[in-house]
Formats: structure tokens, sequence, C-alpha cells
């Protein structure tokens, strides 16, 4: 099984996407995680696009991406988060791989720009944590895991976060009507736990 989760930035893919790789054995791949620990000659470039609120060219993500797809890991399918962002995408990747489920997950802009200011994270374990919302770290500003200092994210500035949000309406919303027979819905502004309930409870209704 092949699934692809879409959302607005901080609906929570990463979240749900760490649960679903779980449940079913999926490989779960980040695009953005990919990028980000990305290194030698492509670094500095897609450094300073993502820290911009931009995009990282198609044919450059879509390179990254099968390098990761054709890992021993991903035999038994994989859980996009972060890709495909646009119909250009959409296509590129039908090309690549089968997907039998689209997952939307659905929060409002202004509580996507909430998440955004308040999410810091965990530079050695990865782990996501929010000062506003949820999860908040047992201790302050220490990863629960491993006791690192938790940091922003570079490209979680108001002004990115406001490039980023715009760029979702115009480019990636449009392939959620691109992939409307294999579309599932769920309300991403319920706890964590309940996203997942709803994401498990709508894939069983629906026939793959
Ligand atoms: P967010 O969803 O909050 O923007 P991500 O971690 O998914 O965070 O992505 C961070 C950045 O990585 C994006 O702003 C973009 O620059 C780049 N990126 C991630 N996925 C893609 C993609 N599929 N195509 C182009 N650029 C991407």
């Amino acid at each position: 099984m092949n699934i692809i989760l879409v959302g607005i930035q901080g609906s929570g893919k990463g979240t749900q996407a760490k649960f679903l790789s779980k449940k079913f054995k999926l490989c779960h791949i980040s695009t953005g995680n990919l990028l980000r620990n990305i290194t030698g000659d492509r670094k500095k470039e897609i450094d300073s696009l993502i820290n911009n609120g931009k995009l990282v060219p198609d044919k450059t993500i879509l390179e990254i991406l099968k390098e990761r797809m054709i890992q021993d890991d991903c035999e038994n399918g994989i859980i996009l988060d972060g890709f495909p962002r646009n119909i250009e995408q959409a296509k590129l990747l039908e090309k690549e791989l089968n997907i039998q489920k689209v997952i939307e997950i659905q929060i409002s802009d202004q509580e996507s720009e909430k998440r955004l200011m308040g999410r810091i994270s965990c530079p050695k374990c990865g782990i996501d944590y929010n000062i506003y919302t949820a999860p908040k770290p047992q201790k302050e500003g220490f990863c629960d895991k491993c006791g690192s200092q938790l940091t922003r994210r570079k490209d979680d500035n108001e002004e990115s976060i406001k490039k980023r949000i715009k760029t979702y309406h115009e480019e990636t919303k449009p392939i959620l009507n691109y992939y409307k027979n294999k579309l599932i819905t769920v309300n991403g502004e319920q706890s964590i736990e309940d996203v997942s309930k709803e994401i498990l409870k709508k894939i069983s209704n629906s026939p793959l």
C-alpha cells in the first residue's frame, strides 16, 4: 500500500505519518526531512530555497525521492509526507509509484500559522513539539527523549510561513482534485489520537 498525506503546513502530516508507518509497516518519507538532511554539492542551494519559503525544483526533488524509494525498507509500501506539492509532481510520481490512498488533513490557515509559530524541534532526534498546542515538552525547551535543547526551524519565521501557506493554496491544493477518487479528508483540529482514529476509520470504510 502506498499513501500520500496532504495538508497545509503544521496540519500534522509528520505526526500521522509516523503513526501510520508503524501501524501498517510502511516506510515514511518526508521530503522536507530528506532535503534538510542533504549533504554535498546540492546543500547550499537547497538550504537557501527552504529558508526563503520556496519550493525546490521538481526535477531535483524527484531525483532525491527516487534515491530514497529504492531502499529496502520501502518494499512493503510508502507513506509520502510533503510530496507531491503540485500537479507536475503528481504527474511525475504517477510514473514511479501506484498510489492507493490520499489522505488530506484539514486545518485552517489561522491554526496553521499558530502551530508554525509555536513549533520547536529536537535537532538530534527530529521530534517536533509545540509551545502553544501539543505535544509540549515535559521540561520547557528540552527534548523528552534525549534532553537536547529544542530549536526553531529557520523557515518557521513569519515571512516564510506566509509564503508557504500561499503556495499551499495556489499549487498544492489543486492536487486534491487530481486525486479525488482516492481522497479521504479528516479534521486535523482535534487531538492527535482522534485524528489517527478518524484516518483508520475512513481507510477501513473505503475500498482500495
Ligand atoms: P512545511 O510543510 O512546513 O513547509 P516541510 O518539512 O514539508 O515543511 O518542507 C520544508 C521545505 O522543503 C519546503 O518549504 C520546501 O522548500 C521543501 N520541500 C519539501 N517538499 C518539497 C517538494 N515536494 N517539492 C519542492 N520542495 C519541497
